[in-house]
């Protein structure tokens, strides 16, 4: 398939570009960036995009959450996280089943298609039914089978997780596997090892929540019996490429503890605001050299996965608690979202910009509403009043997963009911 998208406002996000570019067209060929430039031909085009006074960027990459959790969402407000978790999730989580998992992730598509995310990190289980419902929609996924073993059946999980990895192995870059730990508090010391064995048997990098809130580094403190949770960042995962979401409470002077890492940070503000855990200073990550990413959480504590959202909620936050409004630009939050994302997943070297070559994974946005008019600074534009709904058109791998806002073959409506059907069952 050969997309033309002509006349398009381009933020590309490659550092071999101008930043903003006018009345450009983007082509796109059997998945990938074929050509940039004015005024191309569109011969030979299957279709063409009129991308008039829009702007074209990279899809936005979520590298934390949890999408089946959809069905949960606005069930958290009075809970703490432990809480939560212990009293209301777990206990609903026993009793889903394949359909549910299946169709909460489709929700969890849809909506992420429809606010310009085209690739997500996930963490959860049952994750056979979570690709196949991206699959269905065209997303770009990178999941796991969360490992935890304070509870038993520790031993079923990694069968579960090998099994996908081998599954998935050859499959193309739509779907990768990685190894998930769900955290040091639920996961003791040997399966923490056993986890580190996995990965590295078949080099794949390990996404882990870490320092999400106080309660936790208590817990890790008497799960791995010692005094400082951070050291064991550097125990058990040197040498392995480690993408850690939350990262709250790590403070400044333990930051030289996560130099020799190679560490990604997945910041995740609304989730962690709803969830009372405080807000990692992410200008000390940057500082330090370490990658940041931004995710959004499952819906249960992030109320949605709408990336435009946590975009604003980064920048504001960082200013705020820093004291400083030039810190955090609003450029460097969109490579917050795209480039740094990419490189999170170990992809940037395929996604997270447009550029020749790399796979066609866009957006295009519409700026023409009330909200968003005058532009007097585009990426701040992006940042501080677009919202999912100006997203009218998003590409993922050259596939077109949603013109003019209507997702190709869902009936968007059939998957509510469902959901709610589901939800009324669990309660
Ligand atoms: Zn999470």
């Amino acid at each position: 398939m050969r997309i033309l998208i002509k006349n398009c406002n381009l933020i590309s996000m490659s550092e071999k570009r101008k930043k903003y570019e006018e009345a450009i067209d983007v082509l796109i060929d059997n998945g990938k960036i074929k050509k940039i430039d004015k005024n191309l031909n569109q011969q030979n085009c299957d279709k063409v995009i009129d991308a008039t006074n829009k702007v074209v960027m990279p899809g936005l990459i979520n590298t934390h959450t949890h999408i089946p959790m959809s069905i949960f969402r606005d069930t958290l407000d009075g809970y703490g996280l432990q809480e939560w978790l212990n009293d209301k999730i777990w206990p609903m989580e026993d009793k889903l089943n394949e359909g549910d998992i299946y169709y909460a992730s489709l929700l969890s598509c849809i909506e992420m298609i429809k606010s310009g995310t085209t690739c997500f990190n996930d963490q959860y289980f049952m994750t056979d039914s979570i690709i196949k419902a991206t699959l269905e929609t065209g997303l770009r996924i990178h999941c796991t089978r969360t490992l935890m073993d304070i509870n038993g059946d520790g031993e079923e999980k990694f069968k579960e997780l090998e099994e996908l990895i081998n599954k998935y192995a050859k499959y193309n870059d739509n779907v990768k596997i990685n190894v998930g730990i769900h955290s040091l508090y639920t996961c003791t010391k040997q399966c923490v090892e056993k986890a580190v064995e996995l990965a590295k048997k078949y080099n794949l990098y390990i996404h882990m929540h870490f320092a999400e809130n106080s309660k936790e580094l208590e817990d890790i403190k008497e799960l791995h019996n010692t005094n400082a949770p951070i050291d064991l960042l550097q125990e058990y995962f040197k040498d392995m490429d480690l993408v850690l979401a939350h990262c709250v409470k790590i403070k400044p002077e333990e930051m030289n503890k996560l130099k020799n890492l190679n560490l990604s940070v997945e910041h995740c503000p609304v989730s962690n605001l709803k969830l009372g855990c405080g807000i990692a200073n992410i200008k000390d990550f940057i500082e330090n050299g370490i990658n940041v990413s931004i995710g959004t959480d499952g819906q249960g504590s992030g109320n949605n996965l709408d990336m435009f959202s946590s975009m604003a909620y980064t920048a504001l936050l960082q200013k705020g608690i820093n004291e400083d409004a030039r810190l955090l630009p609003a450029y460097d939050v969109i490579k917050m979202a795209t480039v740094n994302g990419a490189k999170a997943l170990k992809m940037d070297d395929k996604i997270g910009s447009i550029e020749v070559g790399k796979q066609a994974d866009l957006i295009v946005i519409d700026l023409e509403t009330e909200m968003t008019e005058p532009i007097n600074d585009i990426f701040s534009n992006i940042i501080y009043n677009v919202k999912a709904n100006n997203v009218v058109t998003t590409i993922v791998n050259g596939r077109i997963v949603m013109e003019d806002r209507e997702i190709k073959g869902i009936n968007e409506k059939d998957i509510y009911k469902k959901c709610t059907s589901i939800i009324k069952r669990l309660a």
